[in-house]
């Protein structure tokens, strides 16, 4: 079956010394690429972090190697993980680097990429379908909407020194009427209170989007004002959003959630 969707779709063929950097998704396997699945049939070996879903990695035979975080907790560095992937790519492996959601996404896809580019081991970019924009969608949250926004800013609420973003939060709140933050939580009750001094409303819609695409999904509609204490309880795999659009989920949700 695979064979045949390669040769029908004329896809690339994953080959020895090279690397694949490839998006797996936001929770639910079925939302890997069909290049995604090719480069599981494929590969020697898998190189994932935690976000990636087992039932995606018992697809495969290839050796797998957990280059996560879990709960926090850094088990394999980045340079780690980048030389890793030269080696196994000049050793003559068909590498997989699965990584959740996309790689180029708040991912470090690209200093994997500057990496490989760097010690000049060939590689592809997989996209895959980012939790800020299907995860949404898995709650009936449409990123955007003809009614309610133009525009749309992607945010990490967090940066590699695990503090709160810099970012000149009054120029945010005055920009895209939709803000969607990954990497959020810890930091709910600070962005809710920048944006609120920069001027968004209290009543603003909000949701907390948990382990979105997963069979233990949870959506908590909540307002600017109440996104502090709704994060206080919300799991930790979690993705914000704020603006009009969240109204929608009212009307369009159509997976039953656990909340
Ligand atoms: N490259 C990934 C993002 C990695 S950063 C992507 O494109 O989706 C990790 C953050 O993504 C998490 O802290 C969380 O904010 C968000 N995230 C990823 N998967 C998620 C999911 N299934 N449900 C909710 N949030 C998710």
């Amino acid at each position: 079956m695979m064979e045949e969707i390669t040769q029908k779709l004329q896809l690339p063929v994953l080959e020895k010394g090279w690397v694949w950097l490839v998006g797996a998704g936001p929770g639910d396997p079925g939302l890997i690429t069909a290049l995604g699945l090719c480069a599981l049939a494929q590969a020697d070996v898998i190189l994932h972090d935690a976000l990636v879903s087992d039932a995606l990695l018992a697809l495969s035979p290839a050796e797998k190697i957990y280059a996560g975080k879990r709960a926090g907790v850094r088990s394999c560095k980045q340079d780690e993980i980048s030389d890793l992937l030269v080696a196994l790519a000049k050793d003559g492996k068909r590498v997989l680097r699965l990584k959740g959601g996309d790689p180029f996404v708040f991912g470090r896809g690209g200093e994997e990429a500057q990496a490989l580019a760097r010690a000049r081991v060939p590689f592809r970019i997989v996209p895959g379908i980012t939790a800020g924009i299907g995860g949404l969608a898995y709650a009936g949250i449409p990123v955007t909407h003809r009614d309610t926004n133009h525009a749309v800013t992607f945010i990490t609420g967090h940066g590699a020194d695990g503090k709160l973003t810099r970012l000149d939060w009054a120029a945010v709140s005055r920009g895209a009427p939709t803000l969607v933050l990954y990497m959020a939580r810890k930091f709910a009750g600070e962005i809710a209170d920048a944006l609120l001094d920069a001027g968004r409303s209290a009543g603003e819609p909000a949701a907390i989007v948990a382990n979105a695409a997963r069979p233990d999904q949870q959506v908590i509609l909540t307002t600017l004002g109440g996104l502090a204490r709704a994060a206080q309880t919300a799991p930790t795999l979690s993705i914000i959003v704020i603006g009009e659009n969240v109204r929608l989920a009212g009307e369009l949700s159509w997976l039953a959630s656990t909340a």
